[in-house]
């Protein structure tokens, strides 16, 4: 069982961290977007559309959701007014940065009529130069778990990589956990830690309204000189101190991650499968908002002409039927199959894949579930009713 949830991308940037902190005025926060624009960053933050805050291009502060704040709980978000101008006033909505760096579908190259045969055209599309604004540390810790599964493994993945090396992070510190959060259980926020070039605290109420900014990378000091800031006191980072401290303490849900390997292990045969999977739609929601989850599908697909093709990558998940499916069938026909799978992915397999759970307690798949199943409360019932129905560590593969 991993002590930490978290392991820290190794890179050169979190080793030089300088260890500056500056406060900035909400009213100048837009020249720090103007500052990453100069560099030629795309920056992309969070924005309101279809009543949900989503993460897209931003140019200008007025494109934040001011004010704004999200009520989520299993199967349920709504936006809200908070009745100030908070820019920061929110948890997680939908999206997460796994799109920008992982995109949905990709388009790995192209074939071209050539005579009688045909001529291979790898696609070369152009990469932009990404800076992420509002990344939280649950999301922060799941670019690490990407990291590791497409970056640091045996055969890296190029597209993945070109993208996360240019990449600028701004990291924000939650000043309120939302009803389905449980980073605290895993080891993996409210405070953000890792690899960013800049981490911000909002500190608002009815004086006050500023943002502290604790710098990560010599870059990040680099675009800090051209936003107007004053040095942080003692009481500034006393304040960020007890602000992720407070929304700690008020996470919307805890999962007991003692001995939970072992204990996924042990029950492979539970009979809580066999509940969940009554209730699961196999709809895949829950993988499609997951910011760690990666399984993915090759498409070949050809135009009616027979003078172009293509190979695009997608992602698929382990709640569809085509995602197992070999010779003969699919492997994990039921969805009590695919429903265990999943989640003892999560949290058992994949500790011993890549030395982390997959889960960094974001509560994406609790909100989006359209029934509301809750990761949380799955473990928790196979706990409380702990069969040991695998004595040895073996999966069982099941029709
Ligand atoms: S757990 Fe919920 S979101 Fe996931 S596949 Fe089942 S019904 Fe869909
Ligand atoms: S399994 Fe659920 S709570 Fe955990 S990281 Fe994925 S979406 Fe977030």
């Amino acid at each position: 069982m991993p002590e930490n949830n978290h392991r820290k991308h190794k890179t050169s940037r979190a080793a030089t961290r300088p260890k500056a902190v500056f406060v900035v005025e909400a009213d100048h926060f837009q020249q720090l977007i103007d500052a990453l624009r100069a560099r030629a960053y795309q920056v992309i933050g969070p924005t309101v559309r279809d009543n949900a805050i989503v993460y897209d291009e931003v140019t200008s502060v007025a494109d934040l959701p001011i004010g704004y704040t999200d009520e989520q709980e299993k199967g349920t978000y709504r936006l809200q007014q908070r009745g100030d101008r908070a820019l920061f006033g929110y948890t997680v909505g939908p999206h997460s940065w796994k799109k920008l760096l992982y995109p949905p579908v990709l388009r790995l190259w192209q074939a071209v009529r050539n005579g009688n045969g045909f001529k291979i055209v790898p696609d070369q599309q152009k990469m932009p130069k990404l800076a992420f604004l509002g990344v939280r540390a649950c999301e922060l810790n799941a670019i690490a778990i990407q990291d590791r599964v497409l970056l640091e493994g045996a055969y890296a993945d190029p597209n993945y990589k070109q993208r996360r090396d240019n990449l600028f992070i701004v990291a924000v510190n939650c000043a309120q956990a939302g009803g389905t959060c449980f980073c605290a259980s895993m080891n993996t926020g409210p405070r953000v830690s890792g690899a960013y070039d800049l981490a911000l605290t909002e500190i608002l109420d009815a004086e006050t309204h500023l943002l502290v900014v604790e710098v990560g990378t010599a870059l990040g000091l680099k675009v800090m000189e051209d936003v107007q800031h004053r040095e942080a006191t003692e009481a500034d980072k006393e304040a960020v101190e007890r602000i992720v401290a407070e929304t700690a303490q008020h996470m919307g849900r805890t999962l007991d991650t003692t001995d939970l390997k072992d204990l996924l292990y042990q029950n492979t045969e539970h009979p809580r499968w066999e509940e969940v999977a009554s209730r699961c739609l196999t709809c895949a929601n829950c993988t499609m908002v997951c910011p760690t989850c990666f399984c993915m599908t090759v498409e070949d697909v050809t135009d009616l002409t027979g003078e172009h093709a293509e190979r695009v990558r997608k992602w698929d998940s382990c709640f569809t039927l085509d995602f197992s499916y070999i010779a003969g069938g699919s492997v994990r026909s039921s969805a009590k199959a695919r429903y265990r799978q999943w989640m003892t992915h999560k949290l058992a397999t994949w500790v011993d894949q890549f030395g982390s759970f997959g889960c960094v307690g974001c509560g994406r798949c609790i909100t989006w579930c359209p029934v509301g199943i809750d990761i949380t409360e799955e473990a928790r019932a196979i706990r409380e009713s702990s069969t040991t129905t695998s004595p040895t560590h073996k999966l069982v593969i099941e029709k």
